[in-house]
């Protein structure tokens, strides 16, 4: 029976297989899938304990070209809504977020066609010089690939650039679904799966922090997130684990072109818990309050060891999210399903530099 098979597998603490993960997705229990993700989840952190910390995310441009059918904030240039933020409406937004008590930014955009990696580097360096006690999620890997094309530079010198302006992370974001089948579907035009990692091998390799991430409930197919999964674990192995963290969330369906309906929290529970076990080379999985408010706690018996709480994300906002700045809400959710929340610091930059 694949259940036997599979718990022992999570007791030796050795990988589970494709077909596993399919099958524990498809069949298993909650209570199995919780029983098991928790078992993998306590081998690395406390059990009984969960990290946070509070974040915002600053959109600091709508302007985007990608025209990706399942979002609902970009905007065409010359857009009477279109705007790319001033530096000081930049520091606003993050004065904003330090009178909630948070730690973290992390910058998110679109693609502008006229953003090259100099502007990033510029408007970086300006924002780590004015607010020294934060620490910066600068970009995305998706941003940053088309800022390279922007600049004409490669992935390797676009990140060295970077990293001469003091960047230190450029996140894993824009993932959704790495998947060819499904990029060509909803994103044609943003990336193929194999030059996105091209682009975060360089990030990785120029000594620049990222992480991984994903999004469900498009209209993917089991296959098409289990390529996701695979393609990931492989890659993280063939950097050493340098990617410290995977955080998955859900896809909301308002404003946007492809439209369709939210999968329910037990679906990215499940997922969440095929996501923990499946990939047993990531250390940290953190759950969704963004896109799942406080259902995300539940996440925390699911394989989830850590979760953010937001002030505000336009991008996820504009397609349906709700952000409450009642943050004992989601503190108190964490305890009711048996997690003493414990806030932390952002995380430390991975020990490999490029030599
Ligand atoms: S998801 Fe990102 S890349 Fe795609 S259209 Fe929206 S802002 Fe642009």
């Amino acid at each position: 029976m694949p259940l036997a098979e599979i718990a022992a597998r999570v007791d030796q603490g050795a990988p589970i297989d494709r077909q596993h993960a399919a099958w524990l997705f498809e069949h298993a229990s909650m209570d199995d899938l919780s029983r098991l993700a928790t078992q993998a989840r306590d081998r690395l952190h406390p059990p009984g304990e969960a990290t946070y910390l509070v974040m915002a995310i600053v959109n600091y441009t709508n302007i985007c070209v990608a025209r990706c059918d399942y979002c609902a904030f970009y905007r065409l240039p010359k857009a009477p809504d279109g705007y790319l933020l001033t530096l000081n409406q930049v520091f606003e937004r993050i004065e904003a977020l330090k009178a909630f008590g948070g730690t973290m930014v992390g910058f998110n955009g679109g693609f502008h066609p006229k953003l090259r990696i100099s502007d990033y580097g510029e408007l970086f360096q300006a924002v780590r010089g004015r607010f020294p006690d934060l620490e910066f999620y600068e970009t995305t890997v998706a941003e940053f690939m088309y800022s390279c094309k922007v600049s004409r530079m490669s992935y390797d010198e676009g990140a060295q650039a970077l990293r001469g302006y003091g960047v230190r992370w450029v996140t894993g974001g824009g993932a959704e679904v790495l998947d060819d089948a499904f990029r060509k579907r909803h994103s044609p035009l943003k990336y193929e799966v194999e030059d996105y990692y091209d682009a975060q091998r360089a990030i990785l390799q120029a000594g620049l922090g990222s992480t991984a991430t994903m999004v469900i409930g498009f209209d993917e197919t089991l296959e098409e997130r289990l390529n996701h999964l695979e393609r990931l674990r492989r890659f993280q192995d063939e950097m050493s684990g340098a990617l410290p963290s995977f955080l998955c969330w859900t896809y909301k369906p308002y404003n946007t072109e492809l439209g369709g309906h939210e999968v329910s929290t037990d679906e990215y529970l499940r997922w969440l818990a095929v996501c923990r076990l499946y990939l047993h080379n990531i250390e940290h999985v953190r759950t969704s309050v963004l896109t799942q408010n406080e259902q995300a706690m539940r996440g925390l018996c699911f394989g989830a060891n850590d979760f953010d709480i937001p002030t505000e994300d336009e991008v996820t906002q504009k397609a349906g999210a709700t952000i409450h700045h009642d943050f004992e809400r989601i503190l108190q959710a964490a305890r009711d399903v048996g997690y003493v929340p414990v806030h932390r610091s952002p995380l430390p930059l991975p020990m490999r530099r490029a030599s």
